[in-house]
């Protein structure tokens, strides 16, 4: 009998059970297309005598010690709820199902409410870590009722990266915490790819070719800015394509596809009064990405004025992305306190720091300093006020200034780092122009307006 189920035995569903079964779990494997599930275990070498392959449903239960437990490894949406309603015939009350895809955190909520009047146990569990990680230990997040959690705890712990021997895995709270800190996880990911993408950018414009900017990247990746998104883009730069010896980047469409989680993390920071603009600018990227043929039409129509690139010098580029990649964490982290307060989930913000520290994409050294931080308590909730991070930005945005100022002055299209910049620059102010917007709303509306001098709502006579 097998202690865990999986079904989904695509890029990540196949790697996560390789893993359980190389930590010396027996797995039940089940695949819609049920011929890719015997291909699977016919790939998997000796782990095969460890992993069992079920046609149906009916076959995965029954191979299930009880309590039952059901990963599954879908695509978001409909593919979850069809996955769902096949399976549920086949479990009893107090077995227990755990998405771990990434899931808008809404439908994990509606799902574990759901399934509870059914008597079954529901968790969505966000995982992190590409391919690479689900096979050899991913970092992942845990939301969902603590007591369902626990049977599988071990399992878990056993799959995920480590961090000076901490694994990268812990339950974060009740229903949709564990797929909304994913959720969290991919926008800060989005963000700091496009900051890094238009760093790249500036240094390409400066003549720079993408062997030589790995090469710098790499030497980055040595400092400050130590990260997997640094490491493999300084990679991918230096790789060359095989066909036609070009450099790999210059071969690939400059059009890049999305599946969600930058837009959720939007939505719900919007619903929350919350501002992500650095992950927005990244958004908005990709999404203009995909307007190619609009975009190199426009290059004619749209010539512009643009001076000419001043020299930027490579150790500003570094301070700049520095600084931008704590002001889109802050962001992030922001994002997350407000849904738990929100929610009441009572997110422990240093442990998700902790947790991204190995396994997942977003991975760097950055994230042991934001735990200490998170620990030690925020300024006014804000990872920017925190001492180490004000003291960083004080050292650093001045050359984010530099380099946004030059790429401004260029025409080169900066919109995180300028976003990152800005939200920074409004912080900093006391007193900013929003007295002229409730100028306007009450001109326009007899919206009301606060004073400066006296309590109360007021109104003025504008003609
Ligand atoms: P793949 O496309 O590689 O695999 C999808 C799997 O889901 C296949 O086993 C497929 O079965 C099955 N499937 C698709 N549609 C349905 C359906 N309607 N009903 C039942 N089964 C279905 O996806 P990934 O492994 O990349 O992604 C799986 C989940 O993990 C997604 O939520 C994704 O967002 C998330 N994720 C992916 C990461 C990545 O780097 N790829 C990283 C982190 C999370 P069949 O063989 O029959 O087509």
């Amino acid at each position: 009998m097998a202690r865990i189920g999986l079904t989904g035995l695509g890029t990540m569903g196949a790697a996560l059970a390789l893993n359980m079964a190389d930590r010396g779990h027996q797995v039940a494997v089940h695949n819609r297309t049920a011929a890719r599930a015997h291909e699977f275990i016919e790939g998997a070498g000796p782990l095969a005598e460890r992993l069992t392959a079920a046609e149906d449903f009916k076959a995965l239960a029954a191979a299930l010690d009880r309590p039952r437990a059901v990963i599954l490894m879908v695509p978001a949406g409909a593919p979850v709820d069809q996955t769902i309603e096949a399976l549920l015939p086949h479990l009893d009350k107090g077995d227990l199902i755990i998405d771990a895809g990434n899931a808008d955190f809404n439908e994990t909520r509606r799902r574990e409410a759901a399934l509870a009047v059914q008597g079954v146990d529901f968790i969505g569990m966000g995982v992190s870590g590409g391919e690479e990680g689900a096979r050899h230990g991913p970092s992942i997040m845990v939301g969902g009722p603590a007591e369902s959690y626990e049977p599988i705890r071990d399992i878990i712990e056993s799959i995920a990266a480590t961090y000076q021997d901490s694994p990268c895995a812990a339950h974060l709270g009740p229903d949709g915490a564990g797929h909304f800190v994913k959720t969290v996880h991919n926008g800060i990911e989005y963000a700091d790819m496009q900051l890094i993408a238009e760093t790249y950018g500036i240094l390409r414009a400066g003549g720079q070719t993408p062997a030589h900017i790995g090469e710098l990247f790499e030497e980055w990746n040595r400092g400050p800015l130590h990260s997997y998104l640094i490491e493999i883009s300084g990679r991918a730069l230096q790789t060359a394509d095989p066909d036609t010896g070009e450099p790999m980047v210059d071969v690939i469409l400059d059009r890049a596809g999305q599946k969600g989680t930058g837009r959720w993390t939007l939505i719900e920071a919007l619903k929350l009064g919350q501002s992500a603009t650095t992950i927005e600018a990244a958004v908005a990227a990709r999404s203009w990405s995909s307007m190619k043929e609009v975009r190199v039409a426009a290059e004619e129509i749209l010539p512009g004025a643009a001076d000419a690139l001043h020299p930027v010098l490579d150790t500003d580029l570094e301070c700049a992305l520095l600084a931008a990649r704590i002001i889109a964490y802050g962001q992030g982290f922001s994002l997350m306190q407000a849904a738990s307060d929100h929610f009441e989930w009572s997110l422990d913000l240093a442990r998700v720091a902790e947790i991204w520290r190995a396994g997942c994409i977003i991975r760097s050294a950055l994230l042991d300093d934001i735990a200490k931080e998170v620990r030690d308590g925020l300024p006014h909730g804000l990872l920017i006020l925190a001492p180490y991070f004000a003291k960083a930005l004080g050292d650093h945005v001045p050359a984010l200034r530099r380099v946004v100022s030059a790429a401004v002055s260029a025409g080169l299209p900066v919109p995180a780092l300028a976003a990152a910049l800005g939200y920074h620059d409004t912080m900093r102010r006391g007193r900013g122009t929003t007295d002229l917007i409730q100028a306007q709303r009450d001109f326009f509306g007899r919206h009301g307006f606060e004073r400066v001098d006296r309590e109360g709502s007021f109104s003025a006579d504008w003609n």
